[in-house]
């Protein structure tokens, strides 16, 4: 029994192929081109899924499908995706009509979680909190065994929990967000403004191929010694501390996992995330929680192939 996830992104929007175990079967893309509307992505994504079904047939029993914004998991709506531009697309339906499967739709950082939950942890932990920490940063949580979606399938919306007040713009709207300050755009903007010569900067660290001022290039610029670049990550490691404190606290996860890009930096962010975590005054729940770091970067296309399997055979 195989099952097709689909993970939509802003650019690219991925599909694969897993079986129950995990295991990646195929994986193909294509872009996203939100622009063109809705209707013209559902006609792409139907191409592709026949194609898949043409090749796998009866062996796939499934559909699931994680989306970059607010998800109505009942009805499978993606309600609001700021980086698409669309508001209140049913994507599940149609899909379901087309393929015939069963389609579970989720926030894409759930099926992160889901997928952080079944491949990197192997299910040994119950209670999973896991942050992605990409342009933005989401965040998805398992608690129980089980994709924990609140009220209205909002839950996990991390990274606009307030760690600072009056603090930083955020591109929700709001003011001090923990994405405000540790998504990658962050970051950069935060860097921005120590770095006084940027091109300069880019030219000495930047990687030859992609000359670009970014976190891989602050990356390389810590690595070399760059005093600003390291207290960059230190305050990145800080911000970060303090927005996870508040949420072990609530939630007493047996495992944190960060991914996604911002987290490969993390030799220079982790040592003062963990000195918070250390600080605080309530013990157990920080000298237990596990914190790993997952360079899987296909966890949300594969978390959401296992998750729509999960609930098809449930
Ligand atoms: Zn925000």
């Amino acid at each position: 029994m195989l099952g097709i996830g689909i993970d939509i992104g802003g650019t690219n929007t991925k599909l694969v192929v897993v079986n129950r175990a995990g295991k990646l079967l195929t994986q193909e893309r294509f872009k996203t081109e939100a622009a063109k509307g809705p209707a013209s992505f559902l006609k792409r994504l139907g191409a592709a899924v026949d194609g898949l079904r043409h090749d796998y047939g009866r062996q796939l029993v499934s559909v699931g499908i994680g989306a970059a914004g607010d998800v109505d998991p009942d009805r499978g709506v993606l309600r609001f995706a700021p980086n698409l531009g669309w508001r209140n697309v049913a994507l599940a339906g149609p899909l379901e009509r087309l393929t015939g499967l069963p389609c579970a739709m989720e926030n894409d950082a759930n099926m992160a979680a889901w997928g952080a939950y079944e491949i990197e942890l192997k299910r040994k932990h119950d209670n999973v909190l896991a942050l992605t920490l990409g342009t933005g940063i989401g965040s998805g949580l398992i608690l129980g065994g089980k994709l924990y979606h609140g009220a209205s399938g909002t839950a996990g919306e991390a990274g606009h929990v307030k760690i600072v007040p009056g603090g930083r713009l955020c591109g929700c709207g709001g003011e001090g967000c923990l994405e405000a300050y540790c998504g990658s755009k962050a970051i950069m903007a935060r860097a921005r403004e120590a770095i006084k010569c940027e091109d300069a900067f880019v030219k000495k660290y930047a990687d030859p191929d992609r000359e670009r001022f970014n976190t891989i290039c602050l990356t390389n610029a810590a690595e070399a010694g760059n005093p600003a670049a390291r207290k960059i990550w230190a305050e990145t490691g800080r911000y970060l501390g303090m927005g996870l404190a508040g949420l072990i606290l609530m939630l007493n996860p047996g495992c944190v996992v960060l991914t996604g890009g911002v987290s490969r930096a993390r030799k220079w962010f982790l040592p003062a995330m963990l000195k918070v975590l250390g600080a605080q005054q309530i013990k157990t729940p920080f000298t237990r929680v596990k914190i790993r770091i997952s360079d899987d970067a296909d966890l949300g296309s594969h978390g959401a192939a296992l998750f729509g399997l999960e609930k098809a055979l449930k």
